[in-house]
């Protein structure tokens, strides 16, 4: 990371903090992932901003407090496997290849893939496979995952990730309407079933069926 980038990300980090995210080892892995690496063109000046910004394919990289939250609440651990859906920019799967053994990503645009692939390979993150698939069905071939982060808001947690998720995991996901405030839920499996808590209110781009067409 370059100076500057380096400082930006101290910046940012601060911000976190008083957002609420408090697991250092969320911040170190937030910390050793610069954020500028994801965002080009127009918006890139704005890259360490505690803000959402518009990505390719009329997506949006979330904002970093929500990032870092989201990352909180998972509670992964090195032994992890993690099923991202809504790979995006690929900044939040950067950060989970951190913390996690292994994350599998997915995202319904196929340039996103492409193009999160090409930074995953830049930075030496080895431990990420990102594929153009569609999220709402999991990835059944990788099923059971410790932990399943969706980036994406659905109405309700979608059946094909609560079955792909593994006894005593975890999983993140915006639930409500498109256009609406939504709420950030934690399910938690057990033996005897699944268990919800409400995390926080935010705003995501949908979840949405079938492959993206722009390539
Ligand atoms: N996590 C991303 C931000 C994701 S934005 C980041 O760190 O930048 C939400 C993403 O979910 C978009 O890229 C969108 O294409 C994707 N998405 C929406 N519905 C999907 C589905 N059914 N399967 C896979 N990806 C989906």
């Amino acid at each position: 990371m370059s100076d500057a980038a380096a400082e930006n990300t101290m910046r940012l980090l601060f911000a976190l903090r008083t957002g609420g995210v408090r697991d250092k080892r969320v911040l170190e892995a937030m910390e050793a992932i610069d954020r500028g690496r994801f965002i080009t063109g127009l918006f890139s000046t704005r890259a360490y901003d505690d803000t959402p910004l518009p990505i390719a394919c009329g997506q949006t990289i979330s904002q970093p407090t929500v990032v870092g939250l989201m990352t909180q609440a998972l509670q992964v651990t090195p032994r992890d496997k993690v099923l991202e859906v809504g790979t995006g920019s690929g900044y939040q799967a950067a950060i989970l290849s951190k913390l996690a053994r292994r994350v599998y990503t997915v995202d319904r645009h196929a340039r996103l893939v492409r193009e999160a692939g090409q930074i995953f390979d830049a930075l030496g993150l080895a431990n990420i496979t990102a594929m153009t698939a569609d999220g709402s069905h999991g990835l059944p071939e990788q099923a059971p995952f410790d932990r399943i982060i969706v980036t994406a808001a659905a109405e309700d947690p979608p059946g094909p990730l609560l079955a792909q998720l593994k006894i005593g995991g975890i999983m993140v996901v915006p639930v409500g309407q498109a256009e609406a405030v939504q709420t950030l839920i934690r399910v938690r499996r057990d033996e005897r079933g699944f268990d919800y808590d409400e995390i926080l209110p935010v705003r995501f781009v949908p979840l949405l069926e079938g492959l993206g067409r722009d390539g």
